[in-house]
């Protein structure tokens, strides 16, 4: 089955991922990370500093959906939080909030450490309509936000600061961060400290339950002897069998040639609400990265039409939202790519249904990389056993 389909930008003309070999021998450990997308690699650099962890992936690391993740990462969810609060209490809202901006705090502590190697930098963030119909439903989350204490200022069309129209919208200064995530994804994997227990080209083809854990078989026939297993394999999650997890969608992006001269305000990371929605960001190259039109997520390979449909639907938007770059750009890449969505809008992130000590870590929504951030903290409190309030919030057995 196809989870990605065309061409990411960020896995493109940059230093790769430095080739790791394959298992050759049956091993032990504490925990097994299936999987070395994002989510694996950061799971994999905060857990092998406390436990003898093995990451594997059945090809090479970040090539799956994190090399197309659009990488706008942000403290505010997928859905307004006065929605949310049909899955969520006003409290757990708040909590998922300070959670995003946690997380957001966390990655800068990181580039503070180990350098800026992946085009990181804070930025702001707009959401915003230009539609009267949604004006009532970003003035009530302007208000929850400003009653919570996170900063943030309204917007509409008498002080629009924007070069394209608005109705109204929430600008928040500190509101989210950028980078490549593949280059992300690099510097969390090179930076581990279990370097001798990393292996790509190595699938995990079967799991067979023993009384203290699991044996974890690859697609050579080695053994991994474990007493965890995190599953981070994104939404192709084929290795626990046929369980449907959580709902899947592909979302579209193109990225336009570098454009001279032209940017908008702080270079915000943008959202409009309308349906289907559509983001956008500036890239460091001059470029801008643009995208949504979200469809459902089918069992099949991507249709490449439909793909190229979505595409020359996104290039129309773009030059409507900024007309004046329609003669000046082209787009030199396209691609699409699976995602999955919850009812609270957060992670699956926890112990499984299946078994307490499988534990999943999938990052779900637009906000899945900010998750998976937040997350490898409630992983080692289950794992201690140690009271975590996002336990409940990223329970894979809500509902979701
Ligand atoms: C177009 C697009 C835009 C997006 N924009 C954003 C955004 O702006 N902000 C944001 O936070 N998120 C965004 N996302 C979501 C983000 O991409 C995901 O949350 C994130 O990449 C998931 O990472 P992952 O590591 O879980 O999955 P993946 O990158 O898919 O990695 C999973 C890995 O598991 C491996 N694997 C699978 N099965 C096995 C097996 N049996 N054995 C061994 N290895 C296995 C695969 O080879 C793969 O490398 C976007 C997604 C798309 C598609």
């Amino acid at each position: 089955m196809e989870y990605v389909k065309g061409k990411p930008y960020f896995c493109y003309k940059v230093a790769k991922i430095k080739q790791y070999r394959y298992l050759e021998n049956d091993i032990n450990c504490d925990l097994l990370i299936i999987g070395g997308g994002i989510d694996g690699a950061i799971a994999n650099f905060f857990l092998s500093k406390k436990y003898k962890v093995v990451l594997v992936d059945k090809g090479r690391f970040g090539m799956a959906c994190t090399s197309c993740a659009t990488a706008l990462l942000e403290y505010q969810l997928d859905d307004f939080a006065k929605d949310l609060q049909k899955y969520m209490i006003e409290e757990e809202i708040v909590l998922a909030y300070n959670m995003g901006q946690g997380a957001i705090k966390k990655i800068e502590d990181f580039i503070n450490i180990y350098g800026n190697n992946c085009n990181f930098a804070c930025r702001p963030t707009f959401l915003y309509t230009n539609s009267l119909f949604s004006v009532r439903k970003i003035k009530d989350e302007y208000a929850f936000r400003a009653k919570h204490g996170f900063e943030c200022k309204l917007y509409d069309d008498k002080n629009n600061p924007f070069p394209f129209p608005i109705k109204c919208g929430i600008f928040a200064e500190n509101g989210g961060c950028e980078f490549n995530p593949y280059l992300f994804t690099k510097m969390m994997i090179e930076n581990s400290s279990n370097q001798d227990r990393i292996y790509e080209n190595t699938a995990i083809t079967k799991l067979e339950k023993t009384k203290d854990g699991y044996i974890a078989i690859t697609n050579f026939g080695e053994k991994i002897f474990c007493k965890k297993l995190l599953i981070a394999t994104g939404f192709n999650w084929e290795v626990l069998g046929k369980s449907k997890l959580c709902e899947r969608f592909i979302t579209y992006s193109i990225v336009t040639s570098p454009i001279k001269n032209f940017s908008w305000k702080d270079k915000a990371l943008i959202h409009d609400v309308v349906s289907p929605y559509h983001y956008l960001r500036s890239l460091p190259d001059g470029r801008i990265i643009f995208g949504g039109e979200d469809s459902s997520f089918k069992e099949k390979p991507i249709n490449e039409r439909k793909s190229n449909k979505k595409y020359d639907k996104l290039e129309k938007d773009l030059f409507k939202l900024f007309p004046e770059i329609r003669n000046k750009v082209k787009v030199d890449y396209k691609f699409c790519g699976c995602f999955g969505t919850t009812l609270n809008n957060l992670a699956l992130i926890g112990e499984s249904e299946i078994d307490n000590n499988i534990l999943l870590f999938i990052s779900c929504g637009a906000n899945g990389i900010i998750n998976a951030m937040a997350g490898v903290k409630v992983i080692e409190d289950i794992i201690e056993d140690k009271y975590n309030p996002l336990i409940k919030l990223f329970s894979p057995k809500r509902k979701v």
